[in-house]
């Protein structure tokens, strides 16, 4: 076989080849010269357990930065237990992060593997960039110290996360956590450096939790405090602040629905049912690291639980009660935008059919517009508290016993 890079004859090309003569690892030589992995690997490269004994015990116990880097990654979820290691895991478009984490974790016994993988299940061969440590080794490092120690630096530990797991959605950055008590600490602790964030019922966890930063304010003030850090971080930068494309992407959700309009002088005051096509579309800077704008899965799951879960098999008249009086299509996408604002804030348009004849289009206010303003007037009608206050109601009022016996009479 021949290298693509150097031009030798090889019986077999592998990491220890290609990170001499180009540095590069196998999967990337692979997407470089877009190959597939399961032409270049010889078969005794694939599925290899991985030896215990080829690790071993650090000389001395971890630095701070190290205590710091390895809390960030565990508020991150991504380190995780895999048979008798534990493996942090790392894309191959961000190695060179991962390989940051190493010089670090190395301090506690990890080390980088790219192990390359063949399932039934899928019939490809995947290739996985990891850093692993014999699960014994790490507890061992971890407990080293018997006497109480403080926590690590926390605008490290955080800046590891945001390196990890942060998403910037239109100037709001996103946290994923799979545990509450991490999550908790990051609210408390940045709260305490005058940074907000909202907790979000979408976690990408069962148990997990989602935050968000509550105002631009905030997200700015965050990346200022951690920038220093985020910029030793090699990719990490580039990923908030490099200009990349912007794209608009689009859900299409279906949902059956009965309704009536309350007043109308024709057949749409009688209670009907239909099916409504709604497009949720969000415009946004393609995230370098990413490639997407935002995960169509998130967007799934956010417009399931505020819309489909609202509507479907539902009379909108009573879901909501701001649709009570009038559940038209374009006061339903004004009520929905403010329902997905603020998990989406780079929501520029809802598309709502109620016939393949019928539909509208609705560009509502940004989530900075939309926090400062509140919910629209439009919608509040009937449960604003100023409903029944007009000096009017007393032209009514007095002559009470006179409805009374209208009411009998035609009843
Ligand atoms: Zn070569």
């Amino acid at each position: 076989m021949q290298c693509l890079e150097c031009g030798d004859e090889l019986s077999k090309l592998d990491n220890n080849h290609l990170l001499h003569c180009c540095s590069l690892t196998l999967h990337e030589y692979a997407l470089r010269h877009h190959l597939p992995l399961d032409l270049l690997l010889d078969r005794d490269q694939i599925n290899c357990e991985d030896r215990i004994d080829e690790y071993s015990s650090p000389p001395s116990q971890p630095s701070e930065r190290a205590r710091a880097l390895l809390r960030g990654v565990k508020w991150s979820g991504l380190l995780r237990p895999e048979n008798e290691f534990t493996l942090l895991p790392g894309e191959v478009r961000r190695l060179d992060l991962l390989l940051w984490d190493l010089q670090w974790l190395a301090e506690y016994g990890f080390q980088f593997r790219q192990e390359y993988r063949y399932a039934d299940a899928t019939h490809r061969v995947t290739s996985l960039n990891r850093l692993k440590v014999p699960t014994t080794l790490l507890q061992q490092n971890v407990d080293v110290r018997l006497s109480p120690v403080p926590p690590p630096d926390f605008l490290w530990s955080l800046a590891v996360l945001i390196a990890h797991v942060g998403e910037l959605q239109a100037g709001y950055l996103f946290l994923q956590f799979p545990q509450q008590t991490a999550a908790e600490t990051v609210m408390v602790e940045s709260e305490q450096r005058g940074i907000h964030f909202k907790q979000l019922d979408a976690a990408d966890h069962t148990d997990g939790v989602l935050l968000r930063t509550l105002r631009l304010s905030d997200t700015r003030q965050l990346l200022e405090l951690v920038k220093g850090m985020l910029n030793e971080m090699p990719g990490v930068s580039e990923r908030f602040y490099q200009n990349t494309p912007e794209v608009t992407v689009s859900k299409e959700l279906v949902f059956d629905s009965a309704h009536f309009i309350t007043d109308h002088p024709a057949k749409c005051s009688n209670l009907h049912g239909g099916r409504y096509l709604l497009h949720v579309k969000v415009r946004d800077r393609i995230d370098p690291v990413t490639g997407c704008v935002v995960d169509y899965g998130y967007l799934k799951r956010v417009a399931t639980k505020q819309v489909i879960e609202k509507f479907d098999h539902h009379n909108l008249n009573y879901a909501a009660a701001e649709l009570a009086w009038r559940s038209s299509t374009e006061m339903l996408c004004v009520f929905v935008w403010e329902q997905l604002i603020d998990y989406l804030p780079g929501l520029v348009e809802l598309e709502l059919y109620e016939t393949t004849q019928s539909w509208c289009n609705y560009a509502g206010p940004s989530l900075e517009t939309f926090q400062e303003r509140g919910s629209d007037r439009l919608l509040g009608h009937f449960v604003d508290e100023s409903l029944g206050r007009s000096p009017y109601r007393n032209l009514i009022k007095q002559k009470l016993t006179t409805l009374e016996v209208i009411g009998k009479s035609t009843g």
